[in-house]
Formats: structure tokens, C-alpha cells, sequence
């Protein structure tokens, strides 16, 4: 039995639930499959930079008050640090503050305003494979549906990635391995009030520290093919912590995308969104508001294939080019001449480095400014749906 929509989208993360809302608000039929019932657990520090923020209000009029006052920010800072091991480089104010958010709810906040904008959700739905040519989606239950128009955002071992020919690059290359732990706040030998980072842990990678309302949130990523046994290297950080019982905190781990972003991310009738296509920043790892506006692009170019019959690949590469992969390319520049850096020199040529571009790094990672010589950086307006 085949169900027919005009854009079936699969995985209901920030990628997908964006991408079904805004199709569904310019009167598209939209199915959205997930996997998971939601609410569904998702690893992630849950910061938002302020591109994110934008998004969140170019889209749905989203604004900190809002989000705080539906539970979904959970903490908010102005402040960041970041250090070489036990020793901090640079620590600042940021000119506009990082908002941190409970994946579960906002996940779930998100989905929901896809739904009421009039998408059909199908959860504990497994996708199993694509025919882009066709559009038909099928499931692990043997139930296929079909879509004029596919928009694969399931993640980063997406299935759909997966079922169409388009050339992998060196996806496992450079995939990161992440491991992520949340600390309560009780037995945290230190409190954490604004994200840190850390370098020197790990050589292709870093550690973090975020702060949430009950829990301090630590974890390290690194390039999985430059680190061997990157449990042993967390717990050195854990151990630089003065953390050593923790036999009861589950260490949770996940694939990240890092630096593996295809540049073609579309294939006849089907486009792949967020980390699906690996549109992760490949320094700090950013994927929340890569997710989110490259599943506003993908339904913009599948709401302009159906409606006015444009070719949905050169529709989503357009915005991509112009806005998504400058980023990327010049992110990926950057982390390899800051990990030279620390392996051929010492800290202090990173010290160097952070501590005169203070602000300015602080902005590049809110996306006021460019990574690419850290000009200003305009975003494109986006008419709510
Ligand atoms: C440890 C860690 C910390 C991170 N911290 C941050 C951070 O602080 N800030 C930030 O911006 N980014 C962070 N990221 C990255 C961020 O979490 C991702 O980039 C983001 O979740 C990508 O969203 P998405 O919608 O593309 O995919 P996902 O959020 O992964 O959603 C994919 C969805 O697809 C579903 N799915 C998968 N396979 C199938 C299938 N076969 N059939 C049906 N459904 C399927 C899944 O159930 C899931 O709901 C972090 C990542 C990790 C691993």
C-alpha cells in the first residue's frame, strides 16, 4: 500500500520539521516519517548561536521570550572561554548571549508546529530505502510512500544519502567521533555558567564544557581516523576535571558529521537537508542552524519544482553556494591551520592567534561575521511562510 503526498521528508530533527512546516504552510501535502516517538532523545550540547535565533524568527516568529516561556531554552550566557588544556586563552563577553535548549522539547516544539501547520507526522516509522526517480519512500513495515518531491533529512547514517547515486566524497573520512556526558550540578567539582572549550585534549578535535540549568554537560570530539581510542582521551579530560566516579553517568556517543558536507546534495526528485548531508561547521561542529536553514532551502526548492516546475537541484544549490559552503570551506581552512598550529607550534601561537581576534571569533560563530576573513556577514531575508 503506497501513500501519495506532495513531499514525503524523512526524519523529523530540526532539518525535517522546519522543511515540513514550510511546506506545509504554502499548502503542500507533506508526510513526515521519523523512526522515534516523540519526544526522542538527540546528543547535543543544544547551543544556539544567534544565526540560529534568526532563523528561529525569520520562520516562525520565534523569539528568546517565546522559547524560554515554552520551556524549550534552558539556559542562556553571554559569556565564553576558551582554553589549552587547564590554562584559558581568552575568555570574553559575547556581543549577543548563546542560548542553550533541551533537545527533547525542542525537537518536539518544532515537530509540532509542522503538524499544526498541517503535516502529517508517521512515527516508529523506519525508512529503508528511496527511489529518487520516483519518489517512493520504503519502510521497514513494507508500507512505501510516495512523493513528488523527497526531502531526506534523517540524520547522519541517512538511508536516504545512502539510496541515491551521488558521489560520497570522503564521507567516513571525515566523520568525527563524539562522546557526551551530563554531569549533575550537585556533583560537578566545578560550576560551568557559560560554554568553554578546550583544545590540547584531543589533536583533531576538541572539548567542551556547556552549561544547563541542572546539568553540566561535558564532551570531546575528534576526527574518528587521527584518534584511536577517544574514550581513553575523554576521560583525561573528565580526570582534568577532578571527575573520577562517575561509573553511573552513561557515556553517550554519536557520529558528526566534520568537514564530510556534500556538494551535491540532490539527486532527481530528492534533496538531503542537515546532517543527512553533512552541513556541519567543520571547526566548532555547528549543525543546528545548518540543519535548520539548509530544510528551509530544500523545501524552497521542492515548493518551486511542484509549483512553478523549476529544476529542484540548481533551486537548492543556489542559496547553498551563496550562503552555506563559503562557510564550510573557509571553517574547514581555519580548523586545519589552527590544528598545525598546536601540533607544529606551541599554545602560544593559538594564544596568539584567539586572544587578537577576541571578538571577532565570538562573532564568527554567531555568524554576524564570516569565517572567510572574518568579513560581515549578511543572511538572506526570509519571507515567513
Ligand atoms: C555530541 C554532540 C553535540 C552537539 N552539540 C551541538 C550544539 O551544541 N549546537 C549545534 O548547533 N549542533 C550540535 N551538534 C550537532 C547537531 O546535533 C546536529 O547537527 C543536528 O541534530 C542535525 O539535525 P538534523 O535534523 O539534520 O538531524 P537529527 O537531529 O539527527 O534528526 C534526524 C532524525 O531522523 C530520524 N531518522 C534517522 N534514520 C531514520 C530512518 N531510517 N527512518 C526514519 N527516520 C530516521 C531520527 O530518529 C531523527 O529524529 C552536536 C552533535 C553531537 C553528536
Amino acid at each position: 500500500m503506497s501513500h501519495t503526498y506532495d513531499v514525503v521528508v524523512v526524519g523529523c530533527g530540526p532539518a525535517g520539521s522546519l522543511a515540513g512546516y514550510v511546506l506545509a504552510k504554502k499548502g503542500l501535502s507533506v508526510a513526515m516519517l521519523d523512526k522515534a516517538v516523540f519526544p526522542r532523545k538527540k546528543l547535543c550540547g543544544g547551543l544556539l548561536t544567534w544565526k540560529s535565533m534568526l532563523t528561529l524568527e525569520q520562520v516562525y516568529g520565534e523569539t528568546p521570550e517565546s522559547l524560554t516561556r515554552a520551556g524549550i531554552i534552558d539556559f542562556v550566557a553571554d559569556r565564553y572561554s576558551i582554553a589549552h588544556l587547564d590554562k584559558v586563552l581568552v575568555s570574553g563577553q559575547a556581543a549577543y548571549p548563546f542560548h542553550l535548549v533541551d533537545r527533547e522539547a525542542f525537537d518536539l516544539h518544532l515537530l509540532q508546529k509542522a503538524v499544526a501547520a498541517g503535516a502529517v507526522h508517521y512515527a516508529d516509522t523506519i525508512a529503508t530505502g528511496c527511489i529518487p526517480e520516483t519518489g517512493v519512500v520504503t519502510t521497514a513495515t513494507g508500507k512505501a510512500y510516495l512523493g513528488r518531491m523527497v526531502i531526506g533529512a534523517d540524520g547522519v547514517n541517512s538511508v536516504i544519502r545512502q539510496s541515491l547515486s551521488i558521489h560520497k566524497q570522503s564521507w567516513r573520512n571525515n566523520l568525527a567521533s563524539t562522546i557526551e556526558i551530563a554531569v549533575p550540578r550537585s556533583r560537578c567539582p566545578r560550576q560551568v555558567d557559560f560554554p568553554e572549550l578546550y583544545t590540547g585534549f584531543i589533536k583533531a578535535g576538541y572539548c567542551w564544557a556547556f552549561p544547563n540549568k541542572e546539568n553540566v554537560i561535558l564532551g570531546i570530539c575528534g576526527l574518528t581516523r587521527k584518534e584511536r581510542n577517544i574514550k581513553a582521551l575523554f576521560q583525561e579530560f573528565l580526570a582534568s576535571w577532578g571527575l573520577t566516579e562517575y561509573s553511573d553517568i552513561s557515556f553517550l556517543g554519536h557520529p558528526l558529521p566534520y568537514g564530510n558536507f556534500l556538494r551535491e546534495p540532490a539527486y532527481e526528485n530528492a534533496l538531503l537537508a542537515g546532517d543527512a548531508a553533512g552541513f556541519v561547521e567543520p571547526l566548532f561542529g555547528e549543525g543546528l542552524f545548518y540543519a535548520m536553514r539548509t530544510g528551509l532551502y530544500a523545501a524552497q526548492a521542492a515548493h518551486a519544482a511542484i509549483v512553478d516546475n523549476a529544476d529542484p537541484r540548481r533551486a537548492y544549490l543556489e542559496p547553498l553556494k551563496k550562503y552555506i559552503f563559503p562557510e564550510f570551506v573557509w571553517s574547514n581552512r581555519l580548523r586545519w591551520f589552527l590544528m598545525y598550529t598546536l601540533t607544529y607550534f606551541s599554545r602560544f601561537s593559538l594564544q596568539v592567534f584567539v586572544g587578537s581576534h577576541k571578538g571577532l571569533l565570538a562573532e564568527m560563530v554567531h555568524g554576524t561575521r564570516s569565517y572567510r576573513h572574518l568579513r560581515k556577514k549578511e543572511w538572506d531575508q526570509v519571507v515567513r511562510p
